[in-house]
């Protein structure tokens, strides 16, 4: 087996998001509904915070400071209480043999419930939430400190995740194989493969 280890996103690639993100981001919609510091329309905000980290979304749409602030300090300590499934095909993700690694961006108590109630803990050897609102540390960070507490060569490794400009962009930099998972089939990326069910991510290892 040359490849020995996956690493991957945990928002869209295990789970996807609008399946909890109207309930879980409420309170964070509530702000938004009764304020007008921002520019741009309500229902991109809304696409895109189940899409991307928060402090992007705030940068995008142009949020007042106090917005930002105020949105920041209800995020810190949103949680999502319920049990909900992961994507149908997660199941072929694990019980692929390879070890493998979970690391997702965004607010650490959220990140946390949300592990904890796909119950992560016991598929993942590690699991990193890189927290953007308290360490300047990146998935990139993260990723080269598993290859080398795990020495572990850039071949041997490969990333899986829905975001171009995230994990995507940090495998390509350290010149690991990168994954695009999408379940709508947009594969416009410079990923080294791009699938839309794991059954496929299998077939691609099968052939390492
Ligand atoms: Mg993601």
């Amino acid at each position: 087996m040359s490849v020995k280890a996956l690493i991957l996103d945990l928002d869209n690639t295990i789970y996807p998001v609008p399946s909890i993100g109207e309930e879980l981001f409420k309170p964070v919609f509530d702000v938004l509904q009764n304020s007008s510091d921002y520019e741009g329309e309500l229902e991109d905000i809304k696409q895109d915070m189940m899409r991307i980290p928060f402090q992007k979304v705030a940068a995008k749409y142009k949020f007042s400071k106090s917005l930002e602030e105020k949105v920041d300090s209800v995020l810190r300590n949103l949680t999502y209480e319920k049990e909900f499934p992961p994507f149908e095909d997660y199941a072929h993700l694990r019980k692929m043999p390879h070890q493998k690694f979970l690391v997702t961006t965004g607010y650490t108590k959220m990140q946390q419930s949300k592990v904890d109630q796909l119950s992560l803990e016991k598929d993942f050897e590690e699991i990193h939430i890189v927290d953007p609102s308290k360490t300047k540390q990146t998935k990139k960070d993260v990723f080269k400190s598993i290859l080398e507490r795990y020495t572990l060569s850039a071949s041997e490794v490969w990333v899986v995740g829905d975001d171009p400009q995230s994990e995507i962009k940090a495998g390509k930099e350290l010149g690991l194989t990168t994954v695009l998972y999408s379940k709508n089939g947009n594969h416009t990326t410079h990923a080294t493969h791009a699938i839309s069910h794991f059954k496929e991510l299998g077939e691609l290892l099968a052939n390492k």
